[in-house]
C-alpha cells in the first residue's frame, strides 16, 4: 500500500537523469519524465473497462458454418496502452502528444512493449486443419478441448457446392476461382458421405470399448474444435497481419476478419486506426524496390528496368517472355498500388 508520503508517483532521479533517461528511450521531443499519470496515483482505482467490450462479453461471432469467436475477458484499453507508455517517455509527452497521437507514434516506431499491456481471452470452435496454422502462433496461451478426455464435437465444416476453391497456378500454397458448380455439387455430396462415415467408424469404436485418444484417429481434419486462446495485443496484431493477409487460407482469414471488425476495432478503436495505416494497410519498399520507384520518379524507365533486371526480376524465356518472379509480381501490385504504371510491360 502506498501512503501519503510515499514516493511512488514522484519524479524519480536527479533532473540530468531524466534528461539522459529520456534521450536513451528515443522519447518524442520535449518529452520530460514523470511516472505519475492519472491511472498511477496512490488512489484506489476502478478497474479500466470498454463498454463496447462489455456489451458483447461471451456472445459467439458465427465464422464459417459452424465455428465462432467469442470474448471470454479482456483486459486494457486505449489508455493502458498510453499509460504504459507514459511510463517509459513521462507525462511531458502529453505536450506533444494526445492519446491517439502517442499510439500512432508507437505504432510507426515499433515501440511495441506498450501494446503487451492488454490481453484478450476469447473462446473460439475452429475446424481442426484451420486450428492447425491458428496454433503456429506460439506467444498465446491456449487450452483447447480434449478427445483424449471427451467424445469428439460431433461437427464437421461443411463446403457449400460453390465454395470449392480451384488450386491457383501461381502460388503453390493459394487458390484462386471456383470449381464448376456440377462439379461443385458432387464434391459437397462425397464430402457429406466421407464426414458420416467417420463418424460412424469412431462412433463405432467407442461402442466397442476403444479408448477415446485411439478411437479419434481418422476424424477428418474438418471436425470442429473448441478452445480458449488468450493472447496480449502486440502479438494479437502480429497475428491479425498474418492472417487477414489475402495470402493466408480463406478459412482462417475469416476468424481473423471476425476477431479484428467484431472486437478488436471496438476494444481499441485508437490503436485499430493506427494499425490499419501503419501495418495492414501501409507499403513496404524493399531497398530495391525504393530505387525503382525513385527511378520512375524522374522519370527513367530504363534505369527501373536496368536496376530490376540486376537483382533478378526480369529474366525471360527463351521467347523473349519474362518468366513468372514472385518478387516482381508483389512489386507490380505495390507500384499500381501506387498508381504507378509498370516500366517493363
Ligand atoms: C501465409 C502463411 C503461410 C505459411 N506457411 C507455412 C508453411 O508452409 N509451413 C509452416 O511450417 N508454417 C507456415 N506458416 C506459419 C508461419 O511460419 C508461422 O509459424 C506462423 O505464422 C506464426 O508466426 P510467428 O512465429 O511470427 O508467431 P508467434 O509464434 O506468435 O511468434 C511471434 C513472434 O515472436 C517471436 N518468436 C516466437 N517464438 C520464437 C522462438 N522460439 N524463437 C525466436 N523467436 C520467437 C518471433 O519474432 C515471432 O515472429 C505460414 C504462415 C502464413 C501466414
Amino acid at each position: 500500500m502506498l501512503g501519503k508520503g510515499s514516493s511512488r508517483g514522484r519524479t524519480p532521479g536527479t533532473k540530468r537523469a531524466r534528461a539522459t533517461r529520456g534521450e536513451r528511450t528515443g522519447q518524442p521531443n520535449g518529452a520530460k519524465e514523470s511516472t505519475d499519470t492519472d491511472r498511477d496515483s496512490p488512489s484506489a482505482l476502478t478497474r479500466p473497462n470498454q463498454p463496447a467490450i462489455d456489451v458483447i462479453l461471451g456472445r459467439p461471432f458465427r465464422v464459417l458454418d459452424d465455428g465462432f469467436a467469442r470474448v471470454i475477458d479482456y483486459m486494457g484499453d486505449d489508455a493502458a496502452i498510453v499509460q504504459a507508455a507514459r511510463v517509459s517517455y513521462g507525462r511531458g509527452t502529453k505536450r506533444v502528444h494526445d492519446d491517439r497521437g502517442l499510439i500512432r507514434y508507437l505504432m510507426r516506431h515499433w515501440h511495441t512493449t506498450p501494446f503487451e499491456m492488454c490481453e484478450l481471452k476469447l473462446h473460439v470452435r475452429v475446424p481442426m486443419d484451420t486450428w492447425r496454422q491458428w496454433i503456429r502462433h506460439r506467444t498465446a496461451n491456449v487450452n483447447e478441448y480434449s478427445t483424449r478426455y471427451s467424445v469428439a464435437i460431433d461437427a464437421a465444416q461443411r463446403t457449400a457446392p460453390d465454395a470449392w476453391r480451384l488450386q491457383a497456378p501461381g502460388n503453390r500454397q493459394g487458390s484462386a476461382g471456383r470449381v464448376a458448380s456440377a462439379v461443385g455439387q458432387r464434391l459437397t455430396e462425397s464430402e457429406r458421405r466421407v464426414q458420416k462415415q467417420s463418424r460412424s467408424v469412431y462412433e463405432e469404436r467407442l461402442a466397442a470399448g476403444v479408448a477415446r485418444e485411439q478411437a479419434r484417429k481418422d476424424l477428418p481434419l474438418s471436425t470442429y474444435t473448441e478452445a480458449y486462446w488468450k493472447v496480449d495485443l502486440h502479438n494479437l496484431l502480429h497475428f491479425l497481419r498474418l492472417r487477414m493477409d489475402p495470402n493466408a487460407q480463406e478459412e482462417i482469414r475469416a476468424y481473423a476478419n471476425v476477431i479484428a471488425e467484431e472486437i478488436v476495432a471496438k476494444w481499441v478503436p485508437l490503436t485499430w486506426e493506427a494499425f490499419l495505416d501503419y501495418r495492414l494497410n501501409a507499403l513496404q519498399l524493399s531497398s530495391i524496390a525504393a530505387a525503382i520507384v525513385n527511378a520512375l520518379s524522374v522519370p527513367d524507365r530504363e534505369l527501373a528496368c536496368r536496376i530490376a533486371s540486376e537483382h533478378g526480376l526480369l529474366q525471360s524465356d527463351s521467347e523473349g517472355h519474362l518468366r513468372p518472379n514472385r518478387e516482381r509480381t508483389e512489386l507490380e501490385a505495390t507500384l499500381l498500388k501506387l498508381g504507378i504504371d509498370l516500366p517493363w510491360r
